[in-house]
């Protein structure tokens, strides 16, 4: 059988151990979007994310040149430089990391010139030029210029068409994937093409419009869908239950009743919440009641009930392969946390391959204290949905195929 370039699994990309860079600079796109207080690196999670690789392109023996973006600058702005971010990779490196204060040009092309074998520098926020979200030819091939190599390891941003994540692929003969993009498409793509089954998918948060690409995509692959969260009471609605004042999304109610329609039809088998913790309202200090399926009409769901965690935790157990996006309530209250953190305590004790994607739900499973006996917390929020959509991510694309 012929594969075409559509069913190319994603996980076939050239990586940065298999390319030769000893004494070859070597332009490496990496997430350093991190938060900075007065002038220092808050949650340093995402540089030391990124460690692996540069370690081992210092090892190889490349001149290492790394690029970010970092908040959401207009033009030149002071607070978002990435100098003091330099600081930072140079203490985790434990070796003094040169700064670029620009991007492209001929004062930066002088400091690459000026790296030895095994050094390391950063430029400046690639977002103080407006041609990096632009993805602009000109500006891509002027960051290209001054290098040999191209490694991408900013799984984050991969699903946005940008000059550093995108259009500066095309002038290198060949582009590699660092080993976090490595670890994210060898996991998230055997979910996408090679579930092992069972395969139960697990989805929550707040908004059904988000996630309808994914819960669709999800539906086609995995042997059973458990739907928590604000989600299912889009779901529970549209089956003509009785939700109370929880969080509703209105305009997809009819969408929920063809997704369950759709299930149906695959037979595959979807399960929502039978009971629910609920309150007055959603405030710091109130107390969870028990609710049935059908929730009083002054009260909003805000956690799953014991019953479908019991339910959820079962359907996990029968499991090889479990993905999980969105937490199963209000898990930044106490009282609401319960029914998330059974999950990600059944995540934790599963023997199948378990892959947790989303900003929240990653938050919860640290907060559960279980984050280290999960297969794979994928550090792209945007970008593990858009994967497990399966949709193509352009930094993904512009990898060289092996
Ligand atoms: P992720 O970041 O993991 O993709 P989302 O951003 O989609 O997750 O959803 C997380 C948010 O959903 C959390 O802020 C949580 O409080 C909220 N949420 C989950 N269940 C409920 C609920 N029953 N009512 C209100 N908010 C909820
Ligand atoms: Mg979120």
């Amino acid at each position: 059988m012929t594969t075409t370039a559509a069913q190319t699994p994603a996980l076939h990309k050239l990586t940065v151990d298999q390319v030769e860079c000893r004494n070859k600079v070597v332009l490496v796109r990496v997430d350093f979007n991190v938060p900075l207080k007065e002038g220092k690196v808050g949650d340093d999670t995402r540089i030391r994310e990124s460690l692996p690789t540069i370690r081992h392109l210092m090892g190889k023996g490349a001149k290492v040149v790394l690029m970010s973006h970092l908040g959401r600058p207009k033009g030149v702005t002071p607070g978002l430089s990435l100098a003091p971010v330099a600081r930072r990779v140079g203490e985790l490196l434990g070796v003094p990391v040169a700064f670029s204060p620009t991007v492209v040009g001929a004062e930066a092309r002088k400091a690459i010139d000026g790296l030895k074998p095994g050094a390391v520098l950063l430029l400046e926020n690639l977002r103080f030029h407006p041609q990096e979200e632009q993805n602009d030819p000109a500006f891509a091939k002027a960051l290209a210029e001054c290098a040999d190599l191209y490694v991408s390891d900013a799984f984050g941003t991969v699903h946005r068409a940008h000059a550093s994540t995108a259009g500066v692929a095309a002038f290198f003969p060949k582009a590699a994937a660092g080993f976090l993009i490595a670890k994210e498409l060898d996991f998230l793509g055997r979910a996408l093409h090679s579930p092992e089954s069972p395969f139960v998918a697990i989805l929550g948060g707040a908004k059904v419009g988000d996630k309808i690409a994914v819960i669709r995509s999800l539906l086609q692959r995995a042997d059973r869908l458990l739907i928590g969260g604000a989600m299912a009471y889009t779901f529970l609605k549209a089956m003509g239950h009785q939700v109370g004042t929880s969080l509703l999304d209105e305009p997809h109610l009819e969408l929920a009743k063809e997704l369950m329609a759709e299930a149906e039809q695959l037979r595959k088998e979807l399960l929502l919440p039978v009971d629910h913790l609920v309150a007055r309202e959603a405030k710091p200090g109130v107390a969870a009641e028990p609710s049935g399926i059908d929730i009083p009409p002054d009260r909003m769901g805000l956690d799953i009930g014991p019953e479908t965690v019991g339910r959820f935790v079962a359907a996990i157990r029968t499991a090889r392969m479990v993905v999980w996006n969105g937490p199963m309530g209000m898990f930044e209250l106490p009282a609401f946390q319960g029914g998330t953190f059974a999950i990600a305590r059944a995540l934790a004790e599963s023997k199948a391959v378990t892959i947790v994607g989303g900003g929240d739900s990653a938050a919860a499973v640290a907060e559960a204290g279980v984050a280290d006996r999960i297969a794979h917390i994928s550090t792209g929020g945007g970008a593990s949905l858009e994967f497990l959509e399966g949709r193509k991510l352009p930094g993904v694309e512009v990898l060289t195929n092996v």
